[in-house]
């Protein structure tokens, strides 16, 4: 691991102390949330260590939240080692690689796009529906198609290792319509929201989903409102997990919609899982997290099950945090 300060924020306000990059990975920080002065990034997961590092070398600048997050998620999405998100990620049950992601800034711009296959950086074409197109989502072949004319990267998907793994899974998988496993392995989008030196919002997410899934399916990665939802008035959120049931509650939306009603952003997280919880008799499997931003840089997150972690990014240094949660797989 690239030598690099990691901190450990205390309970709620986040008194720090630094810990050697070699404990990194065995963090297990006590604070879920807290406050931060200046720039901050949050993003989804371990991976987010690196992404925040991308973000960072933006928000360092003076650059905007908004390409911040753009950069962030690029990391992730190049990350060939990565199984849930870009290039590196696993196909659908056809053995398609179906590509999902959405951006937004606090002004209420927003790009998504949808189903989306063999571009490298889905996160850029959102970004050029949001400014270079009337519409807020584009999907499937229109999204290709799109993508093509504005000039960005095609890849191949999935690349060969995947592909294995892939051949492998449905010679040992007959019922294709038995509910996937969901685990860190299958199941782990980037998410990330970030505060830039001149207090602007702005959030990303990108993802190739549920492994496995059906041909066809979209979950709430690229929705705005249920995996990312940003508005400079309140605060940012950003979702992962099973996006069916994230879509439900419109996720994200909830969580900044709770901030406005004077919830913390750790409350507000805690609120929109329960609000999954109640909503579902099976919770078997069923892992969301969520985490948040308000604008005066407080930030929070909860989680269902254990398990579920973010990384974070401010002047003091970085962390990977620990989310609360409400049960024990
Ligand atoms: N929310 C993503 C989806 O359902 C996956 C994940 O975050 O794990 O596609």
């Amino acid at each position: 691991m690239k030598r690099r300060q990691f901190i450990r924020f205390g309970a709620a306000v986040g008194a720090l102390s630094v810990v050697k990059p070699s404990q990194a990975t065995n963090i297990v920080a006590q604070s879920y949330q807290g406050k931060a002065k200046g720039p901050i990034v949050l993003s989804t997961w371990n991976h987010g260590l690196a992404a925040n590092e991308g973000a960072w070398a933006v928000l360092q600048k003076g650059g905007s939240a908004l390409d911040a997050v753009e950069k962030g998620v690029m990391v992730t999405e190049a990350d060939l080692t990565n199984r849930s998100v870009g290039v590196g990620g696993r196909p659908d049950r056809d053995g398609h690689v179906t590509l999902d992601a959405c951006i937004m800034s606090g002004d209420s711009r927003c790009g998504s796009v949808a189903f989306l296959e063999g571009i490298a950086h889905p996160i850029n074409v959102a970004r050029a529906v949001m400014e270079r197109t009337q519409h807020v989502m584009l999907v499937g072949a229109g999204a290709r198609k799109f993508a093509l004319e504005q000039g960005f990267a095609t890849a191949k998907m999935p690349i060969d290792e995947v592909k294995k793994d892939y051949e492998k899974w449905r010679k040992e998988n007959k019922d294709l319509f038995k509910k996937p496993d969901i685990n860190h392995e299958n199941h782990d989008t980037i998410g990330m929201i970030a505060m830039d030196a001149q207090g602007q919002l702005a959030g990303a997410c990108t993802t190739s989903g549920w492994a496995y899934k059906m041909h066809g399916r979209v979950g709430d990665s690229p929705i705005i409102g249920a995996g990312l939802f940003v508005d400079d008035e309140v605060g940012a959120a950003t979702a992962t997990g099973l996006g069916e049931a994230i879509v439900r509650v419109a996720g994200s939306h909830t969580v900044v919609e709770l901030m406005r009603q004077g919830y913390t952003p750790f409350d507000a997280c805690k609120e929109a899982c329960m609000r999954i919880v109640r909503k579902h008799k099976d919770l078997t499997g069923l892992q969301c997290g969520f985490i948040a931003l308000d604008k005066e840089g407080n930030y929070g997150a909860y989680s269902i099950y254990a398990g579920f972690n973010f990384a974070l990014r401010n002047n003091d240094g970085e962390a990977l945090v620990d989310a609360k949660f409400d049960r024990n797989w």
